[in-house]
Parts: structure tokens; C-alpha cells; sequence
């Protein structure tokens, strides 16, 4: 049998200031004569960028916009996918947050068009990566969609996102501590597939962001940048790995635990961020230094700054695992009982 690993990286990846008029060059030179793009962004993002893009583009391209508010269904995503093939689109170009990118990803991967991502907040490494997270029956899990095959990040418009979107994003790198240490252990234990190069990518990632926590905390433009760069990266890693293995561990599964059991759950990579320092501790590695990197960059490093008390917390451990039990992680091998998890949260200051 030939054993056979396809890595996916995107084409082009563009960061900087002010990049409207790269972006509309790049949309309008896709291939010669006229063609039509596929749009998808929300009412924020139009406004901020996307509106000048399509009325730039329009007379060279013909744009098909569609506008996101609200969760769609698998039949509201099908019938995108075949509207995106009807206008023979020819790329299918995402600009707004998660959820637009989640959306545009699914879209390409119907259509089997190309996917072009235009983040405009970076809350999480989805701006980058191959995955796309899906809601069934109210839980959301994450699967391989296509990898954008480019990346087009504005940091003016970026920028402009409310702060605590940037420090989700710092969050879900921070994480990235964690999640090679389960990696290594699903190889270690259950042998998994591990892919050295991606596991130190993606550590890399979380690493690069705690030594920014000062600058980050400053809310420089530089930190701003590095968060940025730091989470395309964590996509490259995935895109490596074909998984979303070396970006998400035992801290995303609590995460996602945490995501069912509220009614108005903080931000993906908030919680991340806090599951880190429990996850990190229950690796036996350095917590203090991921607790007091998020407490500098200004990110949530407590539950109590989450509204989270320590029954909920709790309980989100023991569901965690079940959330995904082919993926070994920590909480697999330590099956933590309810007390213990209670006595662990005291100890490294979760609920103070
Ligand atoms: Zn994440």
C-alpha cells in the first residue's frame, strides 16, 4: 500500500496597511475577459470594506454578493454551492469574521471553486486553515473543507475590529501550547500519525504570541500584525498536517464542552485561552508563564472572567472527551474526576 499525506497551503498570502486596491486588482485580473466572483461577507464587514470592493470591481467583474446574518442551514449552504456553480463563478471570495469565512469555505468546497479569504477581525485561526466548523443538532464540530488558496489581510480594516476579537484570536495561539503536547501523546499512545515539522509550527505560533504579550497588550500595530501572522501561520500547520491535529487539543474539546452548556458562551478563543492554562497544567508544563501571558496581553485568563463558575467548569471537562473520543488527548489518559478538577482550578487561581 502506498502511504500517501497531501498537504493543501494556500497560493498567496498578502499582509499589510490599506490593501483595498491589491485586493481589487487581484479580484479583477483572476483570468482575462469578463467573469463573475461569488461574494460572501455580513453587514459590518460590508460596510468597512467590502462595499468599495464590489462597487471597484464592478464594471471589469460581475459580482454575486451574498449577504450572511444569521446560521444557514445544509440546504441554505447546498443551494449557495449551486448558485456559485449556475453564475460560473470563479472564485468564491469570502470577506467578514469566522462565520462568513465558515460559510464561503463550505460554498468553495460545493462548488468546487476556488476560495479567497479577506479576514477582517482575527479571532481565530480559521482565517487561514482548511477547517470549517458545522453545527448539527446545536453542536458545533470542525471538519476539512479547502484550504483558501489566498489570503488577502487588511491590517487597517483588522485594525479596526473591536480589541477583544484580537485577543480571542491570541486565545486559540496560545492554545496551539497544549494541542501539540496531545498531539504528541495520540502518537505516543494510540499511534497516531505526527508530523514533526506542522507540531512545531503550530507551537511556534503560541510561543511567537506570548513573547508579544506586552506589545500585544499595548495594542500596537505590531502586535496586531504578529496575532495576525501567528494564526495564518497556525492554518499552514493544519493545512501540513491535513488536520486540524497540531491547533486543537484537550483545551478546544473543553472549549466546545463550554460552547454547548451556555446559553451565551464568551468567544471561541476566550475560552480556549483559559482552557489552556488548565490543559498546560495537566501536562506538567509551564501554566504560569500561558496564565500571565494572557493576563498582559489584557486576554480573559480566569473563568471568573468568563462568567464561568467551577460546577461548570467541571462539567465541561468530564463531557469534553466524549466530544471527540477518537482524538487522545490529556483529558483521555487522566480521566479527572469531578473534585479533582475542582482542586486543580484552585490551584492555579482559575476562580479568583
Ligand atoms: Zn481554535
Amino acid at each position: 500500500m502506498v502511504s500517501l499525506h497531501e498537504m493543501t497551503l494556500p497560493r498567496v498570502v498578502v499582509v499589510g496597511e490599506g490593501l483595498e486596491g491589491v485586493i481589487v486588482e487581484r479580484l479583477s485580473s483572476l483570468e482575462a475577459g469578463r467573469y463573475c466572483i461569488f461574494m460572501l461577507t455580513s453587514p459590518t464587514p460590508y460596510s468597512l470594506i467590502a462595499r468599495k470592493i464590489e462597487s471597484e470591481v464592478n464594471g471589469r467583474v460581475d459580482v454575486e454578493l451574498v449577504m450572511i446574518t444569521g446560521q444557514l442551514s445544509d440546504e441554505e449552504l447546498e443551494s449557495l454551492g449551486r448558485r456559485a456553480v449556475d453564475v460560473e463563478a470563479k472564485a468564491i471570495v469570502g470577506v467578514g469574521g469566522g462565520r462568513v469565512l465558515d460559510v464561503a469555505k463550505a460554498v468553495a468546497e460545493l462548488s468546487g471553486k476556488p476560495f479567497i479569504s479577506i479576514p477582517t477581525v482575527a479571532s481565530h485561526d480559521g482565517i487561514a486553515s482548511p477547517m470549517t466548523s458545522v453545527r448539527r443538532g446545536g453542536r458545533a464540530y470542525s471538519r476539512k473543507a479547502v484550504m483558501p488558496t489566498e489570503i488577502i489581510a487588511d491590517m487597517k480594516v483588522i485594525s479596526q475590529a473591536p480589541r477583544r476579537y484580537t485577543l480571542s484570536g491570541c486565545g486559540d495561539l496560545v492554545a496551539k501550547y497544549s494541542a501539540v503536547r496531545d498531539w504528541w501523546l495520540g502518537h505516543k499512545e494510540r499511534g497516531e500519525y505526527y508530523g514533526r515539522y506542522a507540531a512545531h509550527l503550530a507551537y511556534l505560533s503560541s510561543i511567537i504570541t506570548m513573547r508579544s504579550a506586552q506589545l500585544i497588550g499595548r495594542n500596537s500595530g505590531e502586535g496586531v500584525r504578529t496575532v495576525v501572522e501567528a494564526l495564518i501561520s497556525a492554518g499552514v500547520a493544519m493545512g501540513i498536517a491535513g488536520s486540524s491535529r497540531p491547533c486543537s487539543g484537550s483545551e478546544h474539546l473543553i472549549a466546545h464542552a463550554l460552547e454547548y452548556m451556555m446559553d451565551n458562551p464568551p468567544l471561541h478563543g476566550e475560552r480556549c485561552g483559559v482552557a489552556t492554562v488548565f490543559t498546560s497544567y495537566l501536562h506538567g508544563v509551564n501554566w504560569r508563564k500561558v496564565k500571565e501571558a494572557l493576563k498582559t496581553m489584557g486576554a480573559p485568563s480566569s473563568l471568573k472572567e468568563l462568567k464561568i463558575d467551577e460546577e461548570l467548569f467541571a462539567d465541561a471537562v468530564a463531557k469534553a472527551p466524549s466530544l471527540r473520543v477518537e482524538r487522545y488527548t490529556i483529558l483521555h489518559k487522566l480521566q479527572l474526576g469531578r473534585g479533582r478538577v475542582k482542586e486543580i482550578v484552585e490551584e492555579i487561581g482559575l476562580v479568583d
